[in-house]
Formats: C-alpha cells, structure tokens, sequence
C-alpha cells in the first residue's frame, strides 16, 4: 500500500490565473509554498496530480503543450503521474472532477493508502472528488477559495492551510 499525495494543479502548483488557463510556460508559475511543501514531503509520498482542463477542448490549451507542461512537472518534481479531464462541462464525461473516475484509476493502479493519504486542492469541486472515495482532503487558499467561501459548503475540509509551506503530513 503507497503513501499518496493527490494534488489539483491550478493554484496548488502553481499560481492561480483567475478564470484563465494556463496556456505557455510563461504563465507557469510555481507556488513557493509547494516547493516547500514538496522537498519535505516527496521522500515520504507518491505525488499525483489530478487536473481538470477543459481548455484543451474548448481549444484554448493545446494538448501539445498540456503534454509538455506535465513531462516537465513529472522530470523536475518526480511526480509519478498526471490524470487529466480534457472536456468541457456539457460534455458530461465521467472523468471531469468532482467525478472520481481520475482518482479511482489512480488509487488502483498505484495500490493507494487511502486512510494515509491527502488530497489537496483549492476547491470545492477538488474537495467532493476526495472525500467521495474517503480520502482527507486539505484545501491551500492560494487558489480559487477564500476562507469565508468555506463557510457556504454543505461538506468541509478535513484541514484548511494558507498556503503550503506551513503544512507537515509527516508522522
Ligand atoms: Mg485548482
């Protein structure tokens, strides 16, 4: 059984673009916290991303440069694996989070640990995909949500962080 972080992308990652994509290297900007977080942690856990991106099919984001962006994260942070949802909303596809098809693959294909296991996001939609499979999930407020948003969600995080150099998962 592996010890597993599961991670968005936008806003975790990498700084958040409000209501945009992220469509060249230039706007891939990584968050310090999670440089932090991730030296720290990266000997302990598995790291795998799970990452909606429906600009690839709404033409925004091309899948040659998703391709290249996520090789470039596998190289130079050893994370062991990125899903991605590439659809639009309408298109109703069962991968698209808060749909757990991603998160289900990947828990058996790497024979996750659930109950020693996170998820950290920075929405709700990251936060219903998690838990629907029991996983604790860890909002960071470096992204989409604010703290007081928090407070209108019918579910809660298991652990809300500022940003995620404050943040030890080890035991
Ligand atoms: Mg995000």
């Amino acid at each position: 059984m592996v010890k597993t972080i599961f991670l968005d992308r936008d806003g975790v990652i990498n700084k958040y673009l409000n209501q945009d994509y992220v469509k060249c290297f230039e706007e891939f900007v990584v968050e310090s916290g999670f440089l932090e977080f991730w030296k720290l942690h990266k000997k302990h856990y598995k790291f795998i991303v799970i990452t909606n991106q429906a600009g690839i099919n709404k033409g925004i984001v091309s899948l040659s440069f998703f391709i290249d962006l996520s090789m470039f994260l596998i190289r130079e942070f050893l994370i062991d694996a990125v899903y991605f949802c590439p659809h639009r909303e309408e298109e109703n596809c069962r991968c698209r989070k808060p749909k757990n098809l991603l998160l289900k693959k990947a828990i058996e294909r790497f024979s996750v640990d659930i109950e020693n296991s996170y998820f950290i996001g920075d929405s709700y939609t990251d936060l219903e995909c998690a838990q629907s499979v029991g996983l604790s999930f860890i909002l960071v407020l470096t992204g989409k949500s604010k703290l007081e948003d928090v407070n209108k969600w019918e579910k809660k995080p298991y652990k809300i962080v500022e940003n995620l150099s404050r943040l030890s998962l080890i035991k």
